[in-house]
């Protein structure tokens, strides 16, 4: 059922200030990136932005005032859910812009407007195959074989390595969950994994808007973690890390604890456990992926000019959750001895890479999700760095597609294939 009801006041309070498009002057040198709202940056017309959809929710919950115009459903699932209006907003009003938007996506999806096709296929491959894709389950594992991996199946470990579902089917990530496992074993990590027993997380359901099937996803995905007996569970994909942490409590009590591979990587490296042998000479940048920085699971705020970061009393209150994960992934980097060079949009700035929580942007809407990414890629090089550094295989993914529409000379790396190459 959607909660767009609970959503009314703020859909009411929103001043329409545009707030949501732009990233303050204060933290922006070039007028160049100060857009921050894909869509919106994209299209240039109102109802593509978080503001244009507070209207249409204001608008359809006061007498119902408006209808699904396909300009609006267009806005709604190009949207790639990055959160950057809600961060915005939160500095000026705290308004809930992105769970009127999740919820806006609920409603549609309730009144038979959406999503797109190609979304609807994500959800039935979910419930065919236990995978987005409808790839067969079988296929799930070729990348495992020969690794000296514990199957959680028949046998028990500390930490149940969560791969998810993107990396497996697609041959140039595969490499990714490799070089968990091979950091994993080199740090005496007691770890497995699931298998083809493991299925989606539930995030392209919730997404797009259909909160049955992410329900029973997700309760299931609960209840076998919870059996599994782990004390955690390590996931290597941002959108993972962001339905794991911010949604499932919704859906039943986990009994263990939530942790992207960079925590963890950087938690061993700080006891001593995780020993870098080898100094990389590289100059490097460094992307945070939505559903690990500013969505991962609370928003963050600015003080004030003199003042200091720090949860919103708000968010505070509706259990929103702590800081994103910005310090890891450049510890880990720091440790590696390489040069970052920040973009000019970073942490709770940053520029969303494109691909949409899911991919739902990108399997629906390509060029968009390409244009997305190459705006990112462009912003990467005029650092001067040589690598685009990210730890989230639809980042990885999306920027690589990008990459084969436009000439750009920055290569793209996973962070744990540098902490792979350095141990
Ligand atoms: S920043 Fe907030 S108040 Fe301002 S237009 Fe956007 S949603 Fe409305
Ligand atoms: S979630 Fe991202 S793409 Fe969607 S309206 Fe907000 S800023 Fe724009």
């Amino acid at each position: 059922m959607s909660n767009l009801e609970k959503y009314k006041w703020d859909a009411y309070n929103c001043i329409r200030c545009s707030y949501c498009k732009w990233v303050d002057g204060i933290w922006i040198q070039s007028q160049r990136r100060s857009k921050i709202c894909p869509i919106s940056a994209k299209h240039y017309f109102d109802v593509y932005s978080g503001q244009g959809m507070m209207d249409f929710v204001y608008g359809k919950l006061y007498d119902n005032q408006v209808d699904y115009s396909p300009r609006l459903l267009d806005a709604l699932y190009k949207c790639t859910l990055c959160g950057a209006c809600d961060t915005m907003c939160k500095r000026n009003l705290d308004l809930e812009v992105i769970e009127t938007i999740e919820e806006l996506k609920a409603q549609a999806y309730e009144d038979g407007k959406g999503p797109p096709e190609e979304i609807k296929a994500q959800i039935e491959g979910i419930k065919n195959q236990g995978n987005p894709w409808n790839k067969s389950r079988a296929e799930w594992d070729t990348w495992s074989k020969d690794l000296k991996i514990k199957d959680l199946n028949k046998e028990k470990a500390d930490i149940l390595y969560f791969v998810g579902c993107k990396t497996p089917y697609e041959p140039e990530l595969q490499k990714v969950a490799k070089d968990v496992v091979n950091i994993l074993n080199k740090a005496g990590v007691d770890f497995g994994i699931l298998g083809q027993n493991e299925v989606c997380c539930g995030q392209p359901s919730y997404r797009a808007g259909d909160r049955e099937v992410t329900a029973k996803i997700a309760a299931q995905n609960i209840e076998t973690f919870n059996k599994l007996g782990v004390s955690k569970v390590v996931v290597s994909c941002a959108d993972c890390y962001g339905m794991f942490k911010g949604r499932y409590p919704a859906y039943g009590k986990p009994n263990y604890e939530i942790l992207h591979v960079v925590e963890l990587i950087d938690q061993l490296i700080k006891e001593n456990k995780l020993k870098i042998t080898k100094k990389l000479d590289m100059k490097v940048t460094y992307h945070d992926p939505c559903f690990l920085g500013r969505r991962g699971e609370g928003y963050i705020f600015w003080e004030g000019t003199h003042g200091k970061w720090g949860l919103h009393e708000p968010a505070k209150q509706f259990n929103k959750g702590t800081y994103g994960i910005y310090e890891p992934p450049r510890s880990i980097l720091n440790s590696l001895g390489v040069e970052l060079i920040e973009m000019e949009r970073a942490r709770e700035n940053a520029w969303c890479c494109g691909a949409g929580a899911a991919g739902g942007t990108e399997v629906a809407f390509k060029d968009f999700a390409n244009w997305t990414a190459g705006e990112r890629l462009d912003e990467a090089e005029a650092t001067g760095a040589d690598t685009l550094v990210t730890c989230c295989p639809f980042c990885e993914y999306i920027f690589k597609e990008a990459v084969k529409t436009n000439s750009y000379r920055i290569q793209i790396v996973d962070l744990v294939e540098l902490v792979s190459q350095a141990i």
